[in-house]
């Protein structure tokens, strides 16, 4: 993933300029030497930039990475949620009704 970058408006249309699907995790720690800890992980299934100014205010940091497909951005959501457990999601990365998509790492939606 690109990052980490701060979680600012202005950072966030710089860095993330395309309207993309897209995944990416979140960090509270302020100062940039500190490594990377993921306090949550998301996706959008359309605009990742719009997506990640939703969090303003209670993130400070930021990593992203764009994917060419909504099922794509949901898939990466599911597998930083297995691989991270953050500790602020709280529930399973949800996906979009009748979508049939299965997570790949577990049977939450078997
Ligand atoms: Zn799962």
């Amino acid at each position: 993933m690109e990052g980490p970058y701060t979680l600012t408006e202005k950072e966030v249309d710089r860095v993330v300029a395309r309207k993309s699907p897209g995944a990416y995790i979140l960090d509270r720690k302020k100062l940039p030497e500190q490594t990377f800890y993921v306090y949550y992980a998301g996706r959008s299934d359309v605009d990742v930039n719009a997506r990640l100014k939703q969090h303003l205010g209670n993130y400070s940091r930021f990593k992203f990475e764009y994917h060419s497909s909504p099922k794509s951005a949901f898939e990466k959501e599911c597998n930083l949620y297995h691989d991270f457990n953050p500790p602020d999601n709280s529930v399973h990365p949800a996906r979009p009704a009748n979508s049939g998509w299965k997570c790949p790492r577990c049977t939450a939606f078997d």
